[in-house]
């Protein structure tokens, strides 16, 4: 359905994701303000674009992967942006960024506003935006077997199957506009305070005289087994081949957890829904960031209950 996809934000996620499209066999037109990042798809024979609006005039879809909400939506709304004009060619716009729900209602309504330059009898008749963040980070991302989350209309998250298998292996349909963006900070959030619990008490643990590789075999044979002490355990030594293992370097940088749980708890206070442990865990991983861990992965969190400030 979709011939030639455009993708705007090639860095440690987009560009794996990028080249398993063009793996996949679609034409990709790429944009990134990095030069650099641009030239390794150029190598390739990928067609660049110099801004937003140059790979929407040459895309049927658009596919954007950047940092934070603003990025979004300056890519989105921005004076060289995806829908200058607002008679677009790309009948869909897929946002798989990390970033607030809000952002993500809004993007839609905008993009629903706006017309299309050309019309299909079995075509939907306006251009739809899916949010459609991921789960699984560089691994995931270079092996094609991310896990999508999708917000938006069923029509175009249909439509739009095809190209997430080819970037992952999973995909769940969220709901409406912006379910996708929720489901995947209600995700991270679950994931923030789970690997606080496991590292405070396997912190205690020690503290008890409880070395942490006994007590995660008890707590993976037990009641508090979870992926932040089965698969992804915060204390260096008791598992091989993650972060915790190799100084916490590589993974889930400790600045892209804080930014995740920093929107669950901006989303839970305009909701007005009263979250005790988010408010706690933005200032626990705020914390990390300020000691200088912002790009150690969010497991270092365990560093926490031995950094003097616990004292
Ligand atoms: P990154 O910083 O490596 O890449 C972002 C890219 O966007 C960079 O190449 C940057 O140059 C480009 N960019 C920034 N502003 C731009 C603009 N105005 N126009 C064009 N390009 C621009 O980030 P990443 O690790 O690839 O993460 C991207 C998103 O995916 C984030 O929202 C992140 O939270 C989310 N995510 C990351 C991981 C992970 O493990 N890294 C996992 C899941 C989700």
């Amino acid at each position: 359905q979709f011939e030639t996809v455009g993708f705007i934000g090639l860095g440690n996620m987009g560009s794996r994701m990028a080249n398993n499209l063009i793996k996949a066999g679609y034409r990709v037109a790429v944009h990134d303000i990095n030069c650099n990042a641009m030239k390794k798809f150029s190598d390739i024979g990928a067609a660049t674009k110099e801004t937003p609006t140059e790979v929407a005039e040459a895309s049927d879809v658009v596919i954007t992967m950047l940092p934070t909400s603003s990025h979004v939506y300056d890519v989105y709304t921005g004076p060289n942006g995806l829908l200058y004009g607002g008679n677009l060619r790309p009948r869909l716009f897929i946002d798989s960024s990390t970033i607030d729900p809000q952002t993500s209602r809004k993007l839609s309504t905008i993009v629903s506003n706006c017309t299309l330059k050309e019309q299909k009898e079995d075509h939907w008749k306006k251009p739809a935006l899916l949010d459609a963040p991921v789960s699984g980070g560089v691994l995931a991302a270079e092996a094609g077997t991310l896990t999508f989350m999708v917000g938006g209309s069923e029509e175009a998250y249909m439509a739009a199957e095809p190209l997430f298998l080819s970037m992952g292996k999973n995909t769940v349909y969220c709901g409406g506009a912006g379910n996708g963006s929720a489901a995947k900070i209600c995700n991270n959030l679950a994931l923030a305070i789970s690997m606080l619990g496991v590292s405070e008490s396997l912190a205690l643990g020690q503290s008890l005289g409880i070395s942490a590789s006994t007590l995660t075999k008890v707590f993976n044979s037990s009641s508090a087994r979870c992926w932040s002490s089965d698969s992804y355990n915060p204390v260096p030594g008791v598992m091989e081949g993650v972060p915790s293992s190799r100084n916490y370097d590589g993974g889930f940088a400790s600045k892209l957890m804080a930014k995740d749980v920093n929107i669950a708890a901006t989303s839970a206070k305009e909701v007005g829904l009263r979250c005790p442990l988010t408010s706690q865990a933005q200032e626990i991983y705020t914390e990390l960031c300020e000691d200088g861990h912002e790009t150690k992965d969010f497991s270092c969190v365990f560093r926490h209950y031995y950094s003097g400030k616990n004292e």
